[in-house]
């Protein structure tokens, strides 16, 4: 069980069990929402990841709701109500409990990132995507 919070402190979540996947997402939601070249998510089935103090407000980037601090304005999760899950800002996880194991998105890329993890155009077989890959 991880505990953590926002910037200022008024929401705190609760997440329990081990990440589904982490991963680098390029999708032009997170660019936008964000301000990010891409970003670092960790995925949780949606029953893992608790508020346990504060109200955050959701923001619709595309449709899919991202839920943030009302104060500090820290992006807490992405709630992906049709798969089940939620896809918290792994940079809310502890040190040393990031491990990203593949990039998703990568169709939308702002520039290549080259190392040795795998690079979905969109998304894996394994999230309900179509597995195709990109040249880097
Ligand atoms: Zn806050
Ligand atoms: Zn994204």
């Amino acid at each position: 069980m991880i505990e953590t919070q926002c910037l200022c402190g008024e929401v705190s979540l609760q997440i329990s069990g081990e990440p589904m996947a982490q991963v680098y997402c390029h999708c032009s939601d997170c660019q936008i929402a964000q301000g990010a070249a891409y970003v670092v998510n960790s995925v949780y089935p949606a029953e893992a990841v608790k508020v346990v103090s504060g109200e955050p407000v959701k923001m619709a980037v595309k449709g899919t709701p991202r839920l943030r601090c009302a104060s500090c304005g820290i992006a807490l999760f992405t709630e992906v109500a049709a798969a089940g899950l939620r896809s918290l800002n792994a940079y809310l996880l502890p040190k040393g409990s990031v491990a990203p194991q593949l990039h998703i998105h990568c169709a939308d890329a702002v520039m290549p990132i080259v190392d040795s993890l795998p690079h979905y155009a969109r998304l894996p077989a394994s999230f309900g995507g179509d597995d195709e890959c990109v040249e880097w």
